[in-house]
């Protein structure tokens, strides 16, 4: 790699490595504005929390309501909100990777036998689970 690159240096005059190195100075800059994003964006999924407004995963704590009840504030489009009424994921009680496996599964429609052994609940709250999204469908 080392050898390549001093290889084409080398047949460069100094303004032309110059304007290289400007160019691959800002390239390695969008790179690595867009892995912290990336690591952000994972960071925050993993939560589950969703922007009800932008649907971006980007929220973070924000105090709390009158009533005590968590609030969030998205980061994408600044939209505060509080308890997730219809939001499957708050209610749930399931990580955000089992809810979706349930969404997906239900949506095949298999049995709760079947989305208790892929999301490794049991059968109970697999099935309290199910009734609860098709309820909200
Ligand atoms: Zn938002």
């Amino acid at each position: 790699m080392e050898k390549i690159i001093q290889e084409l240096v080398n047949t460069l005059t100094d303004d032309q490595f110059l304007e290289f190195y400007e160019k691959v100075k800002q390239q390695a800059e969008l790179i690595k504005k867009q892995k912290r994003l990336n690591e952000i964006d994972q960071k925050f999924r993993s939560q589950g929390i969703k922007c009800p407004k932008c649907e971006s995963y980007h929220c973070v704590k924000n105090g709390h309501n009158s009533e005590g009840k968590q609030k969030y504030l998205c980061k994408n489009c600044r939209a505060s909100f509080g308890a997730f009424r219809n939001h499957f994921i708050y209610w749930s009680h399931l990580n955000y990777e089992q809810s979706n496996l349930l969404i997906q599964i239900s949506l095949l429609g298999q049995s709760s036998k079947t989305i208790s052994r892929f999301i490794k609940t049991t059968l109970k709250t697999a099935w309290y689970n199910r009734q609860k999204l098709m309820k909200s469908k």
